[in-house]
Order: structure tokens, then sequence, then C-alpha cells
């Protein structure tokens, strides 16, 4: 874990970003779940408490109470590994009457702006603090994001990148990985990224291959076995995008086809 004394990430006219990464590292969470305090004119807001880990939330609390007033907790997404740490955090810093709870569907005046960005999940926000952005999972440092299927999910992701194109932060502050620098070219990254997967899957399709490990093995054959069930689930989602753009084959053997978002 970074410690409380380090250097602010960076810093934004008068506010200053703080980086602690919780201890719960994995495939699915890089080094671990990066939980970030803003401090601006005094108050203190945390960004993602992550995991119910005592140990980070103490030192989440420690922190945040040494840069200045803590004033409220902010939530990119309801995943465990962002979320379980929720309310332990508010209690530790003086419970709900004194802290705020900025997430989707509520509204907390905080120093920085939701702006509601779905695909990882649909309940995704990024936070916009001057000319840098809080990405949650949305943008990950040095991997590409899970995009589970249901209700057209990948195409509502390309779209929340597209977004982020549009608000050209100089940096982006990410849910798990290290900051990006090249923000611009991140984005252009994650999208290039999905339109290469997306042709070689449609091109798989056109040369006849119908099964799904066959297909995984064509389209995502640089995956490491670690994150095998992870691009399975991310190639249902490229299945559906193609299927609501009529883009199937008909003879696609109907695993979870026309059910879509029926969760
Ligand atoms: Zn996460």
């Amino acid at each position: 874990m970074r410690n409380m004394t380090d250097a602010p990430v960076t810093t934004i006219d008068d506010a200053s970003v703080h980086l602690l990464r919780a201890e719960n590292p994995g495939p699915m969470t890089l080094a671990g779940t990066n939980s970030y305090l803003v401090e601006s004119g005094g108050d203190v807001w945390v960004i993602d408490p992550g995991p119910a880990d005592s140990r980070h939330i103490s030192a989440l609390a420690e922190a945040a109470k040494m840069l200045g007033r803590p004033v409220g907790v902010a939530l990119t997404h309801d995943h465990g590994d962002h979320s379980e740490g929720v309310e332990p955090m508010i209690e530790a810093l003086g419970g709900s009457e004194a802290i705020a709870f900025l997430r989707y569907g509520s509204l907390a005046d905080a120093p920085f702006e939701p702006v509601h960005t779905p695909g990882h999940s649909a309940d995704h926000l990024v936070f916009v603090l001057g000319d840098v952005l809080f990405s949650g999972d949305l943008i990950l440092g040095g991997s590409s994001t899970i995009v589970p299927p249901g209700g057209g999910t990948l195409i509502a992701y390309l779209e929340s990148l597209r977004v982020v194109a549009g608000i050209a932060p100089r940096l982006i502050l990410p849910g798990h990985g290290e900051p990006i620098e090249d923000a611009a070219q991140a984005v252009r990254n994650q999208l290039a990224h999905r339109v290469a997967r997306e042709d070689a899957l449609a091109a798989a399709l056109a040369d006849g291959v119908r099964d799904r490990e066959a297909l995984l093995d064509r389209a995502w054959s640089d995956v490491p076995e670690a994150l095998r069930i992870a691009a399975h689930v991310t190639m249902q989602s490229h299945l559906e995008k193609l299927d609501l753009e009529d883009r199937l084959p008909p003879d696609l053997e109907p695993e979870g086809r026309r059910h879509w978002g029926h969760r």
C-alpha cells in the first residue's frame, strides 16, 4: 500500500489528490483497488473506499483526517472491490450524519462532477475534477476492463469511452493500475482494442467458426489462462452487440442468443 505521507499523485488548482491502494491484488483487480483522497479547500472526499479491509479503511481514514476535514465518500460503481468498504469508511470518518455519500442515483455536493458512464456496470460513474478524470473500472491502467453482457452493455461502454474522449482529460486516475498520463491516447487505444476484437470475432464467424471455445481461441488468443473466463464473458458482450446489429450468422448456436439482458 502507498503511504499517506507520499506526495500527492496530482494537484489541480487548490485541490490535491492522494492514492492509497488496497491489498487485494488479483487478475481482475491488478495490483489492488485504488482508493483516492481529494482535498479541496480543507474538505476531504474519499473516492472508492475499496474492499472491507480494516487496515485499508483505517489507513484511509487516518490520511483523510491528516489532510483536512472529511466530508464525503464517492463510489464509482457498486462492485464489492470498490464498495464493500463504504459503510465502514463512513463510520470511520464520523458516521452518515457527518459524511455525504455520492453514487449513481444520489446527489451530493462534491468538488468533482459525476458523469454516468455505463458499460462495465449499469451504475458506473466517472468523476471529473478540472482536467483530471477518476475512471473507476471504465478504463484501467495497463489492462482492458470486463464488459459483462446484458442490455447492450458493449454499445453503452463504447459510448461511455467516447464521452470520456470528449471530456479530454489530461490525467486518468483508474480504479486499478497506475495513473494514465497520456489520457487521450489511452481512450483511443481502448476504442481500437474493442474494434480489433470485434473484427477478429466477425472474421472467425465469417470463416464458419461456431464453437464458443474455438471463437475465443481465434479472437482472444493472447489472453492468459487466468483471464479466460473474463474473456468468455466479454465475448458474449461482443456477440450480443453483433446480434443487436443483425450481424450474427443465423446458424450460431443459440446459447444465450436473443435472451440478452434477461437476467
Ligand atoms: Zn474493480
